[in-house]
């Protein structure tokens, strides 16, 4: 038996029936341009906990780097500027930064905003082209 459920066919069976409802933009698959076996090593690189990180300055500070989700721009420079004063006495800074460069991190990462790692990675780029 089918039934419709917000315009999308709800039964399992009907998944792979050419005549199924194709998916929301959202929860289509992506196409890599990697392997699969490559974007599990990335990934599994990435959420690896690296050596340094034992050292970090900001062990237990995740609020001071990650904001939540709404804040004013005058509470998110002040927890920012937080952040970074906290960096600048961290004895793993430059490591930190490299992984987060490497890996598109968001948020105050090695003594960088977001803004200030996009243009620092920007700049590699123009100087290697
Ligand atoms: S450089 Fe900053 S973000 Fe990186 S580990 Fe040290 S305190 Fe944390």
């Amino acid at each position: 038996m089918r039934r419709r459920v917000g315009g999308y066919r709800s039964d399992v069976s009907s998944r792979n029936s050419p005549t199924a409802a194709p998916l929301p933009v959202g929860l289509r698959p992506t196409r890599s341009r990697v392997s699969p076996r490559v974007a599990l090593e990335r990934t599994r690189r990435r959420w690896r906990s690296p050596a340094w990180a034992e050292q970090a300055a900001c062990a237990g500070q995740t609020e001071l780097f990650f904001g939540p989700a709404i804040e004013t721009e005058r509470e998110r420079l002040d927890r920012e500027r937080r952040a970074l004063t906290v960096c600048a006495t961290c004895p793993v800074l430059a490591p930190c930064r490299e992984h987060a460069r490497q890996f598109r991190e968001s948020g105050i990462w090695g003594g960088e905003s977001e803004y200030q790692r996009r243009a620092a990675l920007r700049r590699a780029k123009q100087t290697s082209s």
